[in-house]
């Protein structure tokens, strides 16, 4: 898929450069251009990467995809998903498992799709039945599930109408996907643009926001069952470091973005005024629906009737 002159998903107008960005986290050489439809909000890297171009994004380092002292160790923990039907729970993009392993010892019967073979590994070890690879190509052809759980994974799907049509087949009668992604209506996203933290170019293919979520659900199958904006002061902590040491000018050249990279990482600031000040902010926007998040509940159409 090359460039695209129309929405990704409702095939409205866009904002051809609404942004341009480049890898704030790891540095590299390329800039990465995110259009805007101007129709249901949808924030979209274009042209799309191709899928061979994907893993390059991740480098070893990749935080989600190594496994933290103390990670799906912890004896006890909150259950985040009320009990439903025989408690099947499927995580995809669940890393290395410690959400998972949490729920296992809860009673849930647990599944994981991960792409990254580390962190496989890591949940594998940990006893975790895992598919590695995608859902599109995990083998659940006769398993139904209760609850499937995307925690900030679909934004960084190529091809989420496929992925949410495969996830709306394997839900049980009454069963529910839950997600959190960033949300692109927030308040902080307005005020960082290309700084934001959780741009996360170019990991973050697709930015949704709550009119752009109803456009995915409604050419897939599902239907949003409740919608809300969580807020992250950490979000705006996370996008003031970046805004205040990288700028939102694009440095050219990679040795000058490692350089500038290297700097952030090493200003450590603990924004104790800022996030003082920000925290009230960051509280009531989320009630206006301009949070750092979108927590969805989705239903399959089927089970409406
Ligand atoms: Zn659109």
């Amino acid at each position: 898929m090359g460039k695209l002159n129309q929405c990704y998903l409702c095939a409205g107008p866009i904002i051809e450069k609404f942004l341009t960005a480049y890898d704030r986290q790891f540095a590299g050489p390329d800039d990465y251009v995110y259009s805007k439809c101007r129709s249901c909000g949808l924030v979209f890297m274009n042209p799309l990467p191709k899928p061979e171009q994907i893993s390059a994004f991740y480098p070893r380092e990749y935080s989600p995809h190594q496994e933290k002292p103390g990670r799906g160790k912890r004896k006890s923990g909150r259950n985040l998903f009320k009990s439903q039907g025989s408690n099947r729970l499927l995580e995809v993009g669940c890393g290395t498992g410690s959400l998972l392993k949490r729920h296992q010892e809860l009673g849930w019967n647990v599944r994981g799709v991960e792409i990254n073979s580390n962190a496989c590994g890591i949940c594998r070890s940990n006893g975790l039945e895992v598919h590695c690879g995608t859902l599109l190509d995990a083998p659940f052809d006769n398993e139904r599930f209760d609850v499937i759980f995307f925690n900030h994974v679909i934004e960084h799907l190529l091809d989420p109408v496929a992925v949410f049509k495969k996830a709306a087949d394997l839900l049980a009668a009454s069963g529910k996907i839950i997600l959190l992604t960033p949300n692109n209506a927030s308040l902080s996203f307005g005020k960082y643009g290309s700084a934001w933290y959780h741009l996360d170019a170019p990991r973050h293919i697709f930015l949704y926001g709550p009119e752009s979520l109803r456009e995915l659900c409604a050419k897939t199958g599902l239907s949003i069952l409740d919608i809300r904006t969580l807020p992250s002061s950490r979000i705006w902590t996370q996008s003031e470091h970046l805004n205040r040491f990288q700028g939102a000018v694009i440095p050219q050249g990679l040795e000058e973005r490692k350089k500038i990279i290297e700097t952030a990482g090493n200003g450590k600031k603990s924004y104790r005024i800022f996030r003082a000040i920000i925290s009230p902010v960051c509280f009531f926007s989320a009630k206006l629906g301009r949070g750092e998040n979108l927590r969805a509940e989705l239903i399959a159409d089927t089970a409406r009737k």
